[in-house]
Formats: C-alpha cells, sequence, structure tokens
C-alpha cells in the first residue's frame, strides 16, 4: 500500500487515491493516470464504500456502455511481479472484470469495472442487506478478514453471503406457488 507500483497494463507509474471505506476508514489504492485501471491489494476492494466509485473510476455513460478489450497480453502484479488471471464469479455481472493476483491476493480493475462492481455491491446491499446486518458482518469482517475471503469458493471478494431469512423468503414463495399450481392441476384432473 505504501509502495508506489506501476500500472500492469502500461507500466507507467500508478497514483494513490484515498477512497472512504465503511465505517469510516480510508483505503488507499493505485490508479494509472493513463489508462484509469485500479489496483486494489488484498482485502481492499469490498469494503469500499459504493459511492466513491463515482469520483474515483470517473467513466463517461459512453465509455462504460462499450464492450470490454482486455489487454491481449498477459498482465503482471503490481506488487510481486506474479501472473493475473481472470477471476471468474458466477455471482459477479456480466461486464464485470477482475484480475487477480495468483499469489497475493491483489485485484486488478479496467476502467469501469470498479463503478460497475461497486454498483452491483450497492444494489445486493439495498436488497439484501438490512443496514444493521451490513454494519455488523462489516465490524465481523474488519475484525477478521479471513472470514469474508476464504469461507467459499463463490463470491469470496464480492459480498458477505445475504441473510439466510431473505433465502428462506424467497423458498417459501416459490413452494407456495408450487402448491398452487399442483393444487390446480389437480382440480383440472379430477374435476373438483
Ligand atoms: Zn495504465
Ligand atoms: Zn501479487
Amino acid at each position: 500500500m505504501a509502495l508506489t507500483a506501476r500500472c500492469p497494463v502500461c507500466d507507467i507509474e500508478m497514483k494513490q487515491v484515498s477512497a472512504r471505506a465503511d465505517p469510516g476508514r480510508l483505503i488507499v489504492l493505485d490508479q494509472c493516470g493513463r489508462c484509469g485501471g485500479i489496483w486494489c491489494d488484498k482485502w481492499e476492494l469490498f469494503p469500499i464504500a459504493p459511492e466513491e466509485a463515482q469520483r474515483i473510476d470517473r467513466v463517461d455513460d459512453a465509455l462504460l456502455r462499450q464492450p470490454l478489450v482486455l489487454p491481449e497480453k498477459l498482465l503482471y502484479c503490481p506488487r510481486c511481479a506474479d501472473r493475473l488471471q481472470q477471476f471468474n464469479d458466477p455471482l459477479l455481472p456480466a461486464g464485470v472484470h477482475f484480475l487477480r493476483c495468483v499469489h497475493c491476493d491483489g485485484i486488478w480493475l479496467n476502467r469501469g469495472d470498479f463503478s460497475r462492481y461497486k454498483e452491483f455491491q450497492k444494489k445486493t446491499r439495498e436488497t439484501n442487506m438490512p443496514e444493521e446486518e451490513w454494519l455488523r458482518r462489516l465490524t465481523q469482517s474488519a475484525a477478521q478478514p479471513r472470514a469474508w475471503v476464504e469461507t467459499g469458493t463463490q463470491g469470496i471478494f464480492a459480498y458477505p453471503q445475504p441473510p439466510v431469512e431473505a433465502a428462506e423468503w424467497k423458498t417459501n414463495i416459490a413452494s407456495g406457488i408450487f402448491r398452487l399450481i399442483v393444487q390446480t392441476l389437480l382440480r383440472l384432473v379430477l374435476g373438483f
């Protein structure tokens, strides 16, 4: 974090940008002044407040709508020079591409990906998690970051899992609908 890093795409020195994180922390990221890509060391991406994306990852709408052209060449970690690998998480929305260092777990985001990811995180937060629950988890995560990075193979850098109640609620609705369909079919077949 304190060391200067070079952009894996442009090979020029990146500048440091501070981002507000929940709750009340500042995280220093590295950003390339030429391509706008952002480097997040391990643990840095997730806690940054989604509202910060607008400011840090300045992209115009036209650019956001353009399909992302990933660099053809193999990219290397600005920290430890190990390989950066495409991080495929089925829970992430299409169009968000992470490159993750196979060694230090830092994440490289091309210009626009940071905003897209944070927009997604914001939605997830609003729909799935009450504020207190979010804060509780975040506090937990801050105290024990490994809890949210190493407990699962999916979505590990994306977000804590939605609360169980939400999932149950959806299952109940689904089984309710299923019962209704079965009842209707029975009525049709048996004629009552
Ligand atoms: Zn660059
Ligand atoms: Zn690395």
